[in-house]
């Protein structure tokens, strides 16, 4: 079984009200490496090739930690919130 395939396998109750990560994408703009880009698992992070603006979409967020890591404007605005889902939203592993 492929890791796309494993991926799929997940259930995800998302929180619509409350993101767990919120990402100011003003300082994204400012960041010269946006390693969010190649480094989510689960390719969370965009970014629109004419405006350069770094758009993110909490919906199917694996929850590895990854983004906060590697941001490096953590701290200075890039992502201003990263916390694990309330209760009982979040992503839900079937295969491990
Ligand atoms: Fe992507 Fe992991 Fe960050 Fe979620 S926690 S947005 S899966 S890198």
């Amino acid at each position: 079984m492929s890791v796309e395939d494993l991926l799929s396998c997940n259930h995800f109750n998302t929180d619509e009200k409350n993101p767990h990560i919120i990402v100011n994408p003003d300082s994204c703009t400012g960041c010269k490496v946006k390693p969010c880009l190649t480094c989510c698992p689960a390719q969370l992070y965009k970014q629109d090739s004419s405006s350069g603006i770094v758009h993110f979409d909490h919906l199917g967020c694996l929850e590895c930690g990854t983004c906060r890591l590697v941001c490096q404007e953590m701290g200075n605005g890039g992502i201003t919130q990263w916390k694990y889902p309330l209760h009982s939203f979040g992503v839900q592993y079937r295969c491990g």
